[in-house]
């Protein structure tokens, strides 16, 4: 599995964590809580190819600072945060 795929940890039938590398270009783990009874948390939906739709967007809070949804499998910078060394797709 390529490094910078967004990575779903299930706990039986309960998804629980969304993982992924950060795209920003710190490269740091990111684990977002897709249990639904937490603050905040996220849904992750995979289309007929496998490529994940994350929700809401992600904002990391570190130096990185980056900000992006992923749609289909494709990062979408929020306007004004676009880094210049990201892969752009994942
Ligand atoms: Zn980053």
């Amino acid at each position: 599995m390529p490094e910078e795929s967004l990575v779903v940890v299930r706990d039986g039938d309960v998804e629980k964590w969304a993982c992924l590398a950060c795209p920003g270009g710190c490269g740091k783990m990111i684990a977002l809580s897709l249990n639904p009874s937490r603050r905040p948390k996220w849904h992750v939906t995979l289309d007929f190819w496998n490529r994940p739709t994350l929700k809401p967007s992600v904002h990391q809070l570190n130096e990185c600072g980056c900000h992006f949804w992923i749609t289909n499998g494709t990062i979408d910078w929020y306007p004004g945060r676009r880094r210049t060394n990201s892969r752009g797709a994942i």
